[in-house]
């Protein structure tokens, strides 16, 4: 016969039904009870009802499952017993509170209701055992008021409306020329107590329950309610939580901490959650119920005053969390409340953390001997580590800017880190404000290619259009700059040098703040802070060993290194930028995007010079021009990476992005180039193309005009023989973009094959490279076997694979892509975080398509993707040998990887 199911778990008195281990059936919070119990811990008796009844409840029309009324009276019976005192007793009553708790905790989001068991009759002896009406009456009225409201909905009708029980307390103290609730007598409670139930009746026609028993069916039923409320579901959508778990309710004796000044209430915290420090950390109230301390109507006091005021309550309350720190082997936080000198303990859960905090105790366990290496590298967040390479602003500051409504708006956060400066619209301007020793933040309506110098130059940059893999985002990302894409409440007006937020209007030389890890845009300077990781690595402006945090920060990711499987490459073509990955422990340049290379003074001029020539030889001697300066470009970053691989693109945008584009530039151009105005706009007009990023780029460039590729690969073999009679050891990798035919690619590779081995037999030396392409079409995954053919390599372009696989355009989806992922039509922005059912699709067949015929063919990704964690656990997964991303996120990949490493 099938074992009936059990819906109520019980535990008090030192014994537990349930243990931590039953998370999904009894809640994050119910578990925590259980576990506590059960190793000791002082906890109020009490039972959970398990998800169970909750999703039996939705699935049944709000019914319960049959033989749950007495389980819970069972339950009811075994805290009675355990008090000494009963539900609804009016000599000496039991109060129980109804809490909500998920398997995912979700602060906030679920009703509770407290002193639950309270009527005109039972507060008598809630009277006479405490010897305090006005205590007493104060709970019963807290309690009309939560349940009135909670569970019996009265509640202001919208935000404008005030609570209707405010308005009745006020009207109290009013009358009593009073300023605080404490000042209040019991009596005043008491015709409280009747002026809300008075009000509950005329406004929702029904009586307040004085029965106890009425009064526990009614909070569970609201708790187990809420759990689909509107704030619960938005926040389940934005945590990913699934909306079928449903939550637990535990039903629990109360115990006071506002019983008199021999109670307090409070929160606490095993280690320090702002910085990870080993000290107890926390907050009380004396006479207080817990939501004081919440609700911030009266300011808590340090925990380490508790010693002063109870020595012996605080003793046992540092040994309680002691034996749950090493119970659980991980930093908790704890709610707890010490009745007339007796502490219970309320809660326990993991606390949360900063990535200090999360990078601190982790290392500091390990070195402590409570957990293990591979435990530690799995408790941090890869992303979580951004705020240890980047600038933060000071939290008490940015607090400030929100009060003072100086958040203006909020956009997706392409770069993190934080960044204060003065407005300007234009590249050039922030350039030249730089020079002058401003800080400044540069702001777009979205950048383009002929902008990066610009960028360089600001703090941040800003923009209103765009995603993020749109220009502004990515070139931001591998300067490790601090970057908001896609603010679409900025209309930024070039013309007046302004733009407006609202009703706000930022004038150039305006002070703005950045925040790229939240996105928000802020009015004013807002203090920040530099990191110390980076004045060590970098800037060389702190000892490594003055800096715990750079210690641990390393000690952490040679951990990463030694378990992870994948290789971490990184995506520049800067040679500083190259130095930067280096420092960070990039294993090889991933993508080198040559067209970055383009820009800039006479190198544009060059590029201009070639687009525009009429024939193969005007093109041929444009193109000698660019040759020493590529060649000198490829040299630097070359020579910096050492015998690690540099996989070298060659040219991929379309050719327009380097023309001039307003009038005023065109005429320029062709007074310097000395041809008609005419002709060059014509020339400008016949590059137009409706569908760029479909157009004439990629591969197709190097297919009509093969010189170019001719000169790419020159200037790479010069730089690498150069460097090879130097005694250097360079390994670059060519790359050939948006191939989508085996013969693309053969074409290409002839013509890099051929001038390699011209140069090495001028130079008379050999040098290691390998040829290979960017898979970033759908028909380059499904005919890999027959591209690998041609190939050494591959590198997923995730970029524009996600692009075409979709046909969702890069630069333009930002527009309507967040309400997708709102409306969970994609479960994230798809160019974040790799859309694994159709892209990653396509990656797998590339992936076993190209080595069914090339065993050892070697794979790697540099779409954004490859800083992604939850893509890096799939590339991973497909068998990747490496990602490539941004320098800043080598750390981040690096962690991921392992903890990828680790799950399998
Ligand atoms: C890509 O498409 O993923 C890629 C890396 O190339 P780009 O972003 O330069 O198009
Ligand atoms: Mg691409």
């Amino acid at each position: 016969m099938a074992q009936k199911k059990k819906y109520v778990y019980f535990f008090g008195g030192g014994k537990a039904e349930g243990k931590a281990a039953m998370r999904e059936l009894l809640g994050g919070k119910g578990a925590g009870l259980h576990e506590m119990t059960r190793i000791g811990v002082p906890v109020p008796p009490g039972f959970t009802m398990t998800t169970d009844v909750c999703t039996y409840y939705y699935d049944h029309r709000r019914q319960y499952p049959k033989g749950l009324a007495d389980e819970i009276a069972n339950g009811l019976g075994r805290v009675e017993r355990i008090l000494g005192r009963k539900f609804g007793d009016p000599e000496n009553p039991l109060l129980v509170s109804v809490r909500s708790g998920a398997r995912e905790s979700m602060p906030g989001m679920m009703d509770t209701v407290l002193n639950l068991g309270l009527n005109d009759r039972t507060v008598q002896g809630l009277v006479r055992r405490t010897k305090n009406p006005r205590f007493a009456y104060d709970s019963y009225r807290r309690f009309v008021q939560m349940y009135g409201d909670v569970v019996m909905g009265l509640k202001p009708a919208d935000k404008k409306e005030r609570d209707p029980f405010e308005i009745i307390l006020e009207r109290k103290k009013e009358a009593r020329r009073v300023r605080f609730d404490t000042d209040l007598t019991a009596d005043d409670l008491k015709q409280l107590v009747a002026e809300y139930k008075a009000e509950i009746k005329k406004r929702l026609g029904q009586n307040f329950p004085d029965d106890p028993r009425a009064q526990l069916w009614g909070a569970i039923g609201a708790v187990f309610g809420s759990w689909n409320n509107d704030r619960a579901i938005a926040y389940r959508d934005l945590y990913r939580i699934p909306h079928n778990w449903g939550t637990a309710v535990n039903v629990q004796a109360m115990v006071f901490g506002n019983m008199g000044e021999n109670c307090v209430t409070g929160v606490a915290f095993t280690r320090d959650p702002a910085t990870g420090e080993k000290r107890f950390y926390g907050e009380f109230l004396v006479n207080a119920q817990g939501e004081d301390v919440v609700a911030g109507i009266r300011t808590p006091r340090l925990i380490a005053e508790l010693k002063e005021v109870m020595p012996k309550s605080y003793a046992e309350l540092d040994r309680v969390c002691k034996l749950l720190e090493r119970h659980y082997k991980e930093m908790q936080d704890i709610e707890f409340t010490i009745e007339d000198g007796k502490l219970w303990m309320l809660q326990t859960r993991t606390g949360k953390r900063t990535g200090f905090a999360a990078v601190r105790i982790a290392v500091d366990m390990v070195d402590e001997k409570i957990i293990s290496k591979e435990k530690a590298l799995l408790r941090i967040e890869p992303d979580q580590l951004n705020q240890l390479l980047r600038p933060i602003f000071d939290p008490a500051d940015k607090e400030r800017a929100g009060r003072e409504g100086r958040i203006l708006a909020k956009g997706l956060p392409a770069g993190p880190g934080a960044a204060t400066g003065r407005v300007v619209f234009h590249a050039e301007d922030a350039e030249a404000w730089k020079k002058r020793g401003e800080r400044v933040i540069l702001c777009r309506v979205e950048t383009s290619p002929d902008d990066i110098r610009g960028m360089d130059a600001a703090q941040g940059i800003l923009t209103a259009r765009g995603g993020m893999t749109s220009h502004a985002a990515l070139v931001a990302r591998q300067m490790g700059k601090v970057c908001v894409v896609g603010c679409e409440a900025i209309h930024v007006d070039y013309a007046r040098r302004e733009m407006r937020v609202a009703d706000t209007i930022l004038k150039e030389g305006d002070w703005i703040s950045v925040d790229g890890t939240t996105g928000e845009v802020m009015r004013g300077e807002i203090q920040a802070f530099p990191s110390e990781v980076l004045q060590v690595l970098l800037a060389g402006t702190l000892d490594a060993k003055a800096s715990r945090v750079y210690q641990q920060f390393t000690k952490l990711i040679r951990w990463a290194d030694g378990i992870r499987k994948i290789g971490v490459r990184t995506n520049t073509d800067q040679p500083d930028q190259a130095r930067v990955a280096v420092a960070f422990g990039a294993e090889g340049i991933g993508l080198c995007r040559t067209e970055h290379m383009f820009f800039g003074g006479e190198r544009i001029r060059a590029v201009q010079e070639m687009i525009l020539a009429k024939d193969q030889s005007g093109r041929r001697q444009a193109l000698a021009k660019l040759l020493s300066m590529q060649k000198e470009d490829f040299k630097g970053i070359l020579d910096i990476m050492g015998a690690r691989p540099v996989t070298i693109r060659t040219l991929d945008p379309p050719l327009h992005e380097f023309l001039p584009k307003t009038e005023e530039e065109i005429v320029e151009l062709a007074e310097t180039m000395g041809v008609p105005v005419a002709e060059l706009k014509s020339k400008v007009e016949s590059l137009h193309e409706f569908n760029p990023m479909l157009g004439h780029r990629g591969c197709r460039l190097g297919i009509s005009y093969p010189e170019i590729t001719e000169m790419q690969a020159r200037a790479i073999f010069e730089a690498a023989c150069e460097l090879r009679r130097e005694g250097k050891n360079p390994f670059p990798e060519v790359m050939i973009p948006l191939v989508a035919t085996r013969q693309e690619l053969h074409l290409q590779r002839e013509i890099v094959e051929g001038v390699a081995r011209e140069v090495m037999k001028s130079h008379g030396v050999k040098v290691r490279y390998l040829v290979g392409t960017m898979i970033e079409l759908p028909r380059a995954c499904l005919f890999a076997d027959e591209i690998a053919r041609e190939a050494e390599f591959f590198s997923f372009g995730t970029n524009d694979l996600t692009q075409t696989c979709l046909g969702l355009s890069r630069d333009d989806a930002g527009k309507f892509l967040p309400s997708y992922v709102a409306q969970g039509i994609y479960p994230e922005d798809p160019f974040v975080s790799i859309d694994q059912g159709g892209v990653g699709e396509l990656m797998r067949i590339g992936v076993q398509k190209g080595r069914k015929v090339k065993k050892e063919l070697e794979i790697g990704i540099c779409g954004e993707h490859g800083g992604d964690p939850r893509s890096v656990a799939f590339c991973h997964e497909v068998g990747l040998d490496y990602v490539s991303c941004a320098a800043f996120r080598v750390p981040i990949a690096k962690l991921a990887a392992a903890q990828a490493a680790l799950k399998r």
